[in-house]
């Protein structure tokens, strides 16, 4: 008997591979945010989580490149000793007034972001309520940390509630969710998490991967967009998707991001973000700052999707924000579904079973405010004749 044993048996991804319609690690040769070039085929990027575009924007690169001249290509070393720059420190103060909160924390990916403050914060007698379709990050950040999770059923604010009830009211409680879903892309109820917090006496962290740089008006994320930034006590960010770049922060009281900062485990024992992608992202900063015409353009290119393929007649689920997924259906389904756009010039995400329940298959698309009305129009004409050629749509 030998731990690799099951890796033998793991059979499905070949399956999928020698069925000519597996998905993943699809190798990008070139790219200019909106179209992507794979196998030699320039293909219509509607996969991305490069909101803004900004990955291609020429400050972006101009400072990521500057960065590199005077930084050189890594920090090879933790925030905590050798690796901090002042790239970092203007970052993380630039960041803390960006999400109109006293202190903010950068750490090397988004991923790191939820385990290490999760797994800081919550202690062996504390509780954490958790949406059942966070994202795997807050899921391992709250199995990290030695307290005790509590899954509810997606948005079931009911069940959040019959959850809270049962907790003795001197004991720690958490409510972290996503701020966008990140595969739906429907939005947490915020609203009503923040009158349960309040009664109930939990403090409430919101991951908005998706939501910073994309929702409310100045960006701040999904609190924002509801009027209620200053109920949330932790924002969580990453810079992988508007912010073009790589890493994640966390924001919040000055006392609890030092705190954060003195005993997150992923943030002491691991390297500090490269400077080309601090320098990138505060770049992307200034111009999701400075160019609020950016948000505004992503917002009509994601109405007309939503009303294209709503009045097509597809299941676009109760999306809210960029992400725009298609209910496909099976396993199989999902990856032929999405064969077939890539194979028109589409490029999307498949999402199946355990991301989504068993049956209810989808394809992500998500959208940029680069995209040009040419490019969405190739997506709906593609996207309406597989559609049609699938049954999904008539
Ligand atoms: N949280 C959410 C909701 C995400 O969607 C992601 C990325 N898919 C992360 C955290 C992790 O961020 P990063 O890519 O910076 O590790």
């Amino acid at each position: 008997m030998s731990l690799f044993d099951k890796c033998g048996r793991f059979t499905r991804a070949r399956e999928v591979q020698a069925a000519g319609i597996y998905p993943y690690f699809q190798p990008i040769s070139a790219t200019t945010a909106n179209r992507v070039t794979i196998e030699g085929r320039e293909l219509v990027m509607a996969g991305s989580n490069n909101y803004l575009g900004l990955t291609d924007h020429p400050r972006v690169k101009e400072a990521a490149n500057d960065a590199v001249n005077r930084f050189g290509s890594g920090c090879t070393g933790s925030r905590f000793l050798n690796g901090t720059l002042d790239l970092h420190v203007d970052l993380e103060e630039r960041l803390a007034r960006f999400a109109d909160k006293e202190a903010a924390l950068t750490m090397s990916t988004g991923f790191q972001t939820n385990l290490g403050t999760i797994s800081t914060l919550v202690a062996r007698e504390d509780v954490i309520l958790c949406d059942r379709e966070n994202h795997a990050s807050i899921i391992d950040g709250c199995r990290l940390s030695f307290g005790n999770m509590r899954k509810y059923r997606h948005n079931d604010m009911d069940e959040l509630e019959g959850l809270l009830q049962r907790e003795p009211p001197d004991r720690g409680k958490l409510i972290i969710v996503d701020g966008v879903f990140s595969m739906r892309g429907d939005l947490a109820n915020i609203p009503r998490i923040v009158e349960l917090a309040r009664e109930y006496g939990a403090n409430v962290i919101v991951d908005d991967a998706h939501g910073v740089g994309v929702m409310g008006e100045h960006g701040r994320g999904t609190a924002e967009h509801y009027g209620l930034n200053d109920e949330v006590d932790l924002v969580i960010g990453t810079f992988s998707k508007s912010f073009a770049s790589l890493g994640g922060f966390v924001a919040g009281p000055e006392e609890v991001i030092h705190y954060i900062k003195h005993h997150a485990r992923a943030l002491i024992f691991s390297a500090s973000i490269t400077p080309a992608s601090a320098a990138a992202a505060l770049a992307a900063l200034d111009v999701i700052e400075a160019e609020p015409e950016r948000r505004a353009r992503l917002w009509e290119v994601v109405a007309k999707m939503k009303t294209a393929f709503d009045s097509m007649g597809f299941d676009t689920d109760a999306s809210d924000s960029p992400v725009i997924p298609l209910r496909v259906g099976s396993d199989i389904d999902t990856f032929r579904f999405w064969r077939a756009l890539f194979d028109n010039g589409v490029f999307t995400n498949p999402v199946i079973s355990p991301a989504v329940p068993p049956g209810e298959g989808l394809i992500r698309t998500s959208y940029m405010a680069t995209h040009t009305d040419e490019d969405l129009d190739r997506v709906i004409e593609v996207v309406g004749n597989v559609g049609r050629e699938f049954g999904l749509i008539s």
